[in-house]
C-alpha cells in the first residue's frame, strides 16, 4: 500500500518547487527575439537582480547552471597562473576549486572540514603569508549545499582586510540567494554567481554573475577570458543579443520576471529571509527532538553557522537511505541524497540525508515533510525521540 498519490513534493536542495505562476507565465507561444515585450522586461530583471544581491554593481545573465557560473566568474577573474585561496567548508567549495584549478590557475584550499564555518584567523594567516601578492582571489560559498554550513561572508572580508591584501571576494550564493540575507555591496563582495533553480524558483537554465567596479578594473586584462564568458559585453551590451551572446533564454526570462515580482514585491526580501530562518529552525527543531534517543543529529552544531535554504542531517545505521527510499515511495516526498558526507558505495552513504526548503515553501510543507519522516521512522523501526512534530509546531505557532 502507498500513500503516495497526489501532489508529489521534491524536497531536494535545488530543483527546487517551481510555483505554478512562474510556470504559468513560461507557457507561452516564443515571442519576437528582436524588439517588442522581451526586450523591455529584460531592463527590470536587469534592476531586479540587482535588488535581489543588494548591489548598484554589474550583473550579466548566461544560459547555464551553477558550474556554468563557475566557469564564468573563474574566467573573467583569473589569468593563467594567477592563485586563487579557497574556502572549503563542504563538498561545493572543493568542486569550485576544481573547476577554477582545471583552467590552469593555482589553487591554494584552505579546508575547514564540514561541520562548522570557514575560521577568520586562518584566512587572514594566509594572506599575510602571500608576500609576493600572489593570490588574485578569495573563494567561498555562503552555503554549502552538501555540508549546510554557512559562512559569514562579511567576516571573510574583514579577515583579507586585517590582512592588508588586494584580494577580491567572490562568492557563491547559488543555494542562499533569496534565502539568507546576502548584501553584496554592504558586505564588500566583488563577484557573486548564482543559479536559476534555487531560491529563485526558475527552472535549471540561467547563471548569473554580479561584479563590482572594481573587479571590473582588476580583472580587466584577464587571460582565461572567452567571447562566451566575457561578462563585460554581456553586462554592458549595446545590442540586445549581446545579453546573452546569441537568442535569449525566452522562457526562462519571463518565469524569471514573476518570480523575482513574487519575492522582492508581493513577499519582500526581508521577509522571504524571516520564513526560511523560520522554516529552517522548524526542521531543527524536529531533528533534535528525533536525536534526543537514537543516532540522528544534524551536521552542523551551531545554529548560526546552519543555511536556511537546506539542512543535512545523520540517521546512522543506514537510516537516512531507508528513509529517503520509504518517503518517496509511500509518501510522495523526495528526500536529498547525501553529498560528500560519504561516497556512494560505502556504508555511511546511508547514513546521511538533506532536507531542501529553499524559495517556495511553506509551513505546511515543512510540517509535512517531517510529519513523513516521523511516520517513516516508525515504519521502518528507527529509533527515535518522542515530540518532533510537536516541538516544529511549536516554533511555527511562534511565527
Ligand atoms: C547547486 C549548487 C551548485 C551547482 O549548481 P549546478 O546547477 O548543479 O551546476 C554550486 N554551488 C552551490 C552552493 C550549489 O548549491
Amino acid at each position: 500500500m502507498t500513500l503516495s498519490h497526489g501532489r508529489p513534493y521534491l524536497a531536494i536542495p535545488g530543483p527546487s518547487v517551481i510555483p505554478d505562476r512562474v510556470l504559468a507565465a513560461m507557457h507561452r507561444p516564443s515571442p519576437n527575439i528582436y524588439e517588442g515585450p522581451l526586450h523591455d522586461m529584460t531592463a527590470t530583471i536587469l534592476a531586479d537582480l540587482r535588488r535581489v544581491a543588494c548591489t548598484a554593481g554589474h550583473v550579466a545573465i548566461y544560459i547555464t547552471n551553477g558550474h556554468g557560473a563557475w566557469e564564468a566568474a573563474n574566467t573573467n577573474l583569473f589569468s593563467r597562473g594567477d592563485r586563487a585561496l579557497v574556502l572549503v567548508t563542504g563538498l561545493f567549495g572543493t568542486s569550485w576549486a576544481n573547476s577554477v584549478q582545471r583552467l590552469g590557475v593555482e589553487v591554494e584550499v584552505l579546508d575547514f572540514g564540514k561541520r562548522v564555518r570557514a575560521d577568520a584567523g586562518r584566512i587572514t594567516e594566509a594572506l599575510r603569508a602571500d608576500k609576493e601578492g600572489r593570490i588574485k582571489a578569495v573563494l567561498l560559498t555562503q552555503t554549502d549545499t552538501a555540508s549546510t554550513v554557512r559562512n559569514d561572508v562579511a567576516e571573510v572580508r574583514a579577515a583579507i582586510d586585517s590582512a592588508g591584501h588586494p584580494a577580491l571576494l567572490a562568492v557563491d550564493c547559488i543555494a542562499s540567494l533569496g534565502c539568507d540575507p546576502f548584501r553584496m555591496d554592504d558586505w564588500g563582495v566583488d563577484v557573486m554567481v548564482a543559479a536559476s533553480q534555487k531560491g529563485l524558483m526558475v527552472p535549471p537554465g540561467l547563471g548569473f554573475v554580479w561584479f563590482s567596479d572594481k573587479a571590473l578594473r582588476v580583472c580587466k586584462g584577464a587571460d582565461l577570458r572567452t567571447p562566451y564568458w566575457d561578462w563585460e559585453a554581456r553586462a554592458f551590451a549595446q545590442e540586445y543579443w549581446q545579453y546573452f551572446c546569441g537568442t535569449a533564454p525566452t522562457h526562462h526570462l519571463f518565469g524569471l520576471r514573476e518570480s523575482l515580482t513574487m519575492l522582492l514585491d508581493e513577499e519582500g526580501l526581508s521577509q522571504a529571509w524571516a520564513r526560511h530562518e523560520r522554516l529552517a529552525q522548524t526542521v531543527w527543531a524536529a531533528v533534535d527532538a528525533w536525536g534526543q534517543s537514537g543516532d540522528i543529529a544534524l551536521n552542523v552544531e551551531r545554529p548560526t553557522e546552519r543555511g536556511w535554504s537546506v539542512t543535512s542531517l545523520r540517521v546512522g545505521g543506514g537510516g537516512a537511505g531507508q528513509l529517503r527510499r520509504w518517503c518517496e515511495e509511500k509518501a510522495g516526498v523526495t528526500l536529498g541524497i547525501p553529498l560528500g558526507m560519504a561516497e556512494p558505495g560505502e556504508a555511511a552513504y546511508g547514513d546521511y540525508l538533506r532536507i531542501g526548503h529553499m524559495g517556495h515553501v511553506n509551513a505546511h510543507m515543512v510540517l509535512g515533510v517531517l510529519g513523513v519522516i516521523e511516520a517513516g521512522m516508525q515504519a521502518l523501526g528507527i529509533a527515535h525521540g518522542k515530540g518532533a512534530v510537536d516541538a516544529a509546531a511549536a516554533v511555527v505557532a511562534g511565527a
